[in-house]
């Protein structure tokens, strides 16, 4: 039969119906190239021979060269064993089988040379080896020179089927021979020789079959290339599409409003990071495109001064403009704080969030389509039907996480054209990550604190200490301070979470009894009145300590506040327990996070209590938090799906990558239809991966 690589995998010789389903449920193994492009996890190195005296009881598999000298059958409690006595110029030990015993009596050859293969136990004072894999020296070597055997992806359900390694392996020799390993090239010849990389087909054998250690690197080398390059290539060639036909209100004028607060208004010096962030801004407005800008910002990096001056830009160029929080506390911090920082400049602004009252709606609806209203910051109220702009020059959305993307897309549409918009994210997104999920959008970092802020310091405590704890926070409120006391809530045990919740709130207020200690209680079950009430004590001094669950992790800003306690910090997430303690250290005092847990904990767990003691910076917690939980986790990324890589990975491949979109920039402006023969071959291997949706599904 002709095959190639759409074929589906049923045809391939040795899989038949029943495996054909096996892979495809088990592996997503649907056609050949499914299969061709299962590449294995890694690869046993057969290049080595060991002696029977240099076992060792850890051994990983080996290969042994010997002879059998003796067999014979032992009965046991259930049914019995084969047992062959191995030996070579070295030593003695066992081989054994359970199964497949009289086949294996009757083919054994006695005192021949073999070459043993597997994973060695060591029982009673001797080396064993069940079930190696073997076979005669002359015919091994004669044989293909494999001297890597690669090890596929497998689950359970595939080995209770009897598809075992060595069967995926067949599979995919069957798969070479059926092919006649004739796979057409999918880069261009000037990448192939600018990076030297491996012809396709070359790379496709060798990382299935490695003829050498040298050979494996360059085959993954070329293939992890390969596919960060379309990646990046798709990635790059919808900004430029967007760029091109997205045309965006031309901000021109810096005017008046932002010269007049740059020079008269600014509480503090700009940070050089703030300052470079803003002329980012500026230039995308200039550009008769529309911005579409992801401003990245560790908690207290001061982002919200960027957005004010953003908003003013717009404003001078006679636009309005919106800020859209997540919450209605952010929301409300948001609208104070850009008051004070508007005063006197005779701007007017606005808060609308779903607690203002409809009487108090119809004005702000009506100014805004008047035009009266310069300013509008609130919550998702902002995207209701009835809220219409005059003329919505710039969207500004703070800790986008919490927004989806049709909900993004509502603001945008509620324009004759798209305004403006800014992303503003406290989530740290590495780099790395960043440049590959949001390789369509602009990306700003403020990676600079504002000057004098105090690092906060951050220690582990486990439970038994609490009694020291509890007396450092004592003397932290006799010197003014407030304290945040956050315990876990994570959905499945909603319940226990929140019996752990009530009962520490009780032992606190045990330990810090009325009337000298004030305690607000804050988590999700309360009404949103009721939380505000109690967060509004906390905000004004009222009360010393605020008893929550996580509903305080984003944005909330009481500098006077300088010590966070997490309660089973083990449970949290890294991000999490990092945005957590960015809720203190905002004032100019020394502040502390103390992270609570039990003795009990895993591995990873204390990899990530090490990493909060050990640094305060968000991105190298990102990173850390990316190697431990994989991309798929990472906050904000988990919906999107994207990170499925075949071969590379975001984070070890970080040069690859660098590389991948180097060229892929260079290629898409040279030619940006990808039209010159000699690109050809990558304008069809593109199309082929769109068309059988082998590459990325990005969130736009
Ligand atoms: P975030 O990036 O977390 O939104 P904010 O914008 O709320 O940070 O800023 C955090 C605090 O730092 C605010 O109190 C703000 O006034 C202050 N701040 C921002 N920029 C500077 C600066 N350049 N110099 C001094 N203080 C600043
Ligand atoms: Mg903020």
């Amino acid at each position: 039969m002709n095959v190639n690589l759409q074929t589906p995998i049923v045809y391939l010789k040795g899989v038949g119906p029943n495996r054909a389903e096996t892979l495809q449920s088990e592996l997503g193994i649907h056609t050949f190239q499914d299969l061709l492009n299962l590449f294995p996890n890694r690869y046993i190195d057969k290049t080595q021979y060991y002696k029977v005296a240099q076992l060792q009881r850890s051994s990983a598999d080996v290969q042994i060269k010997g002879k059998i000298v003796h067999i014979k059958t032992v009965e046991q409690k259930k049914g019995k064993r084969l047992v062959a006595k191995f030996v070579d110029d070295t030593g003695e030990m066992e081989l054994i089988w359970f199964r497949g015993q009289k086949w294996i009596r009757d083919n054994l050859k006695l005192n021949e040379p073999y070459v043993i293969f597997g994973k060695c136990n060591w029982y009673s004072g001797k080396f064993s080896m069940p079930h190696p894999e073997m076979e005669l020296l002359k015919d091994h070597e004669k044989g293909l020179k494999i001297s890597m055997q690669p090890v596929y992806p497998s689950t359970e359900k595939l080995s209770n089927k009897g598809i075992t390694n060595r069967v995926i392996n067949k599979l995919v020799q069957q798969l070479f021979i059926d092919t006649k390993g004739r796979f057409s090239e999918t880069l261009s010849q000037p990448l192939l020789d600018d990076l030297k990389l491996l012809p396709k087909a070359e790379a496709l054998f060798n990382i299935h079959f490695p003829k050498s250690q040298e050979l494996l690197a360059k085959a993954q080398f070329r293939l992890k290339f390969e596919e960060l390059f379309y990646i990046q290539l798709q990635l790059i060639s919808k900004k430029m599409v967007r760029k091109k036909k997205i045309k965006g209100f031309n901000f021109d004028q810096v005017g008046v409003l932002f010269n007049e607060f740059y020079q008269n208004h600014l509480p503090f010096e700009l940070t050089n990071a703030q300052k470079r962030v803003i002329k980012e801004i500026r230039a995308d407005l200039g550009s008769n495109a529309q911005m579409n800008r992801l401003l990245q910002g560790d908690v207290g990096s001061g982002k919200t001064i960027v957005a004010v001056m953003t908003m003013l830009l717009a404003i001078d160029n006679g636009f309005q403009a919106c800020l859209m929080a997540p919450t209605e506390i952010l929301a409300n911090q948001h609208y104070t704080g850009i008051i004070e920082l508007l005063e006197g400049t005779g701007i007017t602004c606005a808060l609308l969030t779903g607690s203002v009252k409809k009487s108090a709606r119809r004005p702000i609806h009506e100014q805004l389509e008047s035009g009266e209203l310069q300013i509008l910051i609130g919550t998702h109220a902002l995207l209701e039907d009835k809220v219409q702009y005059k003329n919505l020059g710039l969207a500004i959305v703070d800790e986008q996480h919490r927004f989806g993307v049709a909900q993004r897309s509502k603001l945008w549409h509620k324009n004759e054209f798209p305004p403006h918009i800014l992303v503003m994210t406290a989530t740290p997104i590495p780099r790395t990550l960043a440049m590959s999920l949001y390789g369509d959008l602009d990306i700003s970092v403020i990676d600079e604190l504002p000057p004098g802020r105090k690092p906060i310091k951050t220690v582990h405590r486990y439970d038994a200490n609490r009694l020291k704890v509890f007396q450092f926070i004592r003397d932290e409120i006799k010197k003014g301070r407030q304290i945040y006391m956050v315990y876990p809530l994570i959905q499945e045990s909603e319940a226990l979470d929140y019996k752990d919740l009530m009962d520490g709130y009780e032992s606190v207020a045990r330990d810090f009894p009325l009337p000298d200690y004030q305690i607000s209680i804050v988590h999700g079950k309360m009404k949103p009145a009721d939380k505000d009430y109690e967060m509004d004590r906390f905000v004004k001094g009222e009360t010393q300590i605020m008893v929550a669950t996580t509903v305080i992790e984003v944005g909330v800003n009481v500098p006077n506040a300088s010590v966070m306690i997490i309660e089973s910090a083990e449970r949290f997430g890294l991000s999490q327990l990092h945005q957590l303690r960015g809720r203190v250290g905002r004032g100019a005092d020394q502040s502390y996070c103390i992270l609570m847990t039990s003795h009990k904990l895993s591995a990873e767990a204390k990899t990530r209590l090490e990493t909060m003691v050990s640094t305060n910076d968000g991105f190298e917690i990102a990173e850390v938090d990316l190697k431990l939980r994989g991309p798929g986790d990472l906050m904000g990324t988990q919906q999107s799906g994207v990170l499925n890589l075949k071969i590379a990975d975001i984070v070890k491949d970080n040069d690859i990558l660098k590389t991948a979109r180097f060229y892929a920039i260079q290629l898409l402006k040279a030619d940006p239809t990808l039209e010159k023969p000699e690109h050809l071959v990558i304008r069809h291997a593109y199309a082929q991966l769109v068309k059988h949706k082998n590459i990325w599904t990005y969130i736009s």
